[in-house]
């Protein structure tokens, strides 16, 4: 199966010069969507995952089926103040200003094998502030799984030492 084909590329959104790809056309073929997840499943299947963890938005829809796949649970990262319980932060740099992610303090016991998902992987942002929440609470980040990756932003050079799974890249 060719992935690339169900993904929509945009011109110019959510600004000019910016081609984004949009994964709903993936996610909205069930047979596709399936495929998807379980051959992240298989290139991650030897890390003796303990949890997966995804911020939010679009890597709850790569994270969530990813962990019932495996049979372990699901982790989210939000955007502050979206968690009720109590959370561990940590900014990061966007291209006009900052932003904070969080998770809940108890959500990852020390020692725990974390597998982090999201749908694509561009500068590398949000999964360095990712790692770094789950390495707070002393979780081991075991990988990071993504549909797409933009090889051209080097994201991969931000998280080094990170075992690092795309489906897809451009
Ligand atoms: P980074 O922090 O690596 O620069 O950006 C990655 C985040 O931005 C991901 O969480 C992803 O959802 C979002 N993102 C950036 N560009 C795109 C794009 O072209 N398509 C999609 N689906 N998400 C994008």
């Amino acid at each position: 199966m060719n992935f690339k084909d169900y993904i929509r590329v945009i011109p110019d959104y959510p600004q000019p010069g910016i081609r984004f790809k949009d994964i709903t056309t993936l996610t909205n073929n069930g047979e596709v969507y399936k495929s998807a997840i379980e051959a992240i499943k298989q290139a991650v299947a030897n890390k003796e995952i303990d949890l997966v963890a995804g911020p939010e938005a679009r890597g709850f829809i790569v994270g969530a089926p990813l962990a019932v796949s495996l049979g372990v649970g699901f982790v989210p990262i939000r955007k502050s103040g979206k968690l009720p319980g109590e959370v561990i932060e940590a900014s990061y740099d966007l291209e006009y200003g900052a932003d904070k992610l969080a998770m809940h303090k108890d959500a990852i016991k020390p020692g725990q094998r974390v597998l982090i998902a999201d749908d694509l992987l561009a500068t590398g942002g949000t999964i360095a502030t990712t790692i770094n929440l789950i390495r707070q609470l002393g979780g081991e980040v075991v990988g990071a799984a993504f549909l797409i990756e933009l090889g051209y932003l080097d994201g991969r050079q931000k998280l080094d030492g990170i075992d690092i799974f795309s489906l897809m890249t451009y």
